[in-house]
């Protein structure tokens, strides 16, 4: 009796799914680390920590959580970018045969690589705020040792919302995110009314009160389905072209040296402007910025 009810009650609810589901369906997940469950400190986030292995497993399982809650509301085709450190997180071993993965640096589009238009849609793994947000665990913009503002369009930006203006020059909305609470608010409060996954609560840049991994997985699974479930709600986050770019620096002679460019303009002793002709430009001149040196190799 209770496995006929048990049984009934899985059906309703896989139908429930098979209804609102899309066949067909392309979906884009961008995953960053810092916004993984449990991660609070460079002990998880690099080569050098010593939870870092153990860690990259939880990234993987988050991202594969996403994975199969996409397929269950019909996605078909899934490109995942490993986007952050090193571009190296991913446990591809960990991951499904049917998807493909999108590693290391340095590529035009940074955390958004392979998007085009013929994605229905975006989703943010492991994300952490603003380096402008004081509330959120590792809250940084790129790269915490260089920036102190990423601005585009006059627009304070976080690293989920110029990846969502990446996007939205592709036509791709942002659907779901996953990450701290700082973070999923900051990401609301700029792209509307995405889902949000929250995998931990801050208590400060090197602390938080975090999930278990297992209600970490569930939950994200959770918001994917409600997110590819109404589709149809969410726009695009498009920055109008021609694209200003604003960039300023904790150092100043990265602003001094940039401002050599005849592209480029010198704000104030430790900001410059650059102005793109679209997200990929801007993109293009961000990662230029953070990779350039004389001595680079090859
Ligand atoms: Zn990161």
């Amino acid at each position: 009796m209770i496995r006929t009810t048990l049984a009934t009650a899985l059906l309703v609810g896989a139908l429930a799914v098979d209804a609102a589901a899309q066949q067909g369906m392309k979906v884009y997940i961008s995953a960053d680390m810092e916004g993984v469950v449990g991660t609070v400190t460079s002990d998880q986030l690099g080569p050098g920590g010593f939870e870092y292995q153990r860690f990259r497993h939880f990234m993987t399982e988050e991202v594969n959580a996403a994975i199969e809650a996409a397929r269950a509301m019909g996605a078909t085709e899934i490109l995942v970018s490993d986007s952050h450190g090193n571009g190296e997180n991913l446990l591809i071993e960990e991951m499904p045969q049917d998807v493909q993965l999108v590693r290391s640096w340095p590529r035009p589009l940074e955390m958004m690589e392979g998007i085009d238009d013929t994605f229905d849609a975006v989703i943010f793994i492991g994300y952490h705020a603003s380096t402008h947000n004081t509330e959120g665990v590792r809250a940084h913009t790129i790269s915490s040792a260089s920036f102190t503002a990423v601005r585009v369009n006059g627009v304070d930006m976080m690293e989920a919302s110029l990846n969502a203006a990446i996007a939205g020059d592709f036509g791709v909305p942002v659907v779901m995110i996953s990450g701290d609470d700082g973070a999923v608010a900051e990401a609301q409060s700029m792209l509307g009314d995405i889902e949000g996954a929250i995998t931990k609560w801050h208590y400060g840049f090197h602390s938080a009160r975090t999930l278990m991994p297992e209600a970490s997985y569930r939950s994200i699974g959770e918001k994917v389905r409600a997110a590819l479930g109404r589709l149809d709600d969410f726009q695009p986050y498009r920055m109008e072209g021609p694209v200003e770019l604003e960039l300023s620096f904790k150092n100043y002679m990265p602003a001094e040296l940039l401002a050599y460019l005849p592209s480029v303009d010198r704000v104030d002793s430790h900001t410059i402007r650059f102005v793109g002709r679209d997200m990929t430009e801007v993109s293009k001149f961000i990662v230029f910025t953070t990779n350039y040196a004389i001595g680079v190799t090859p």
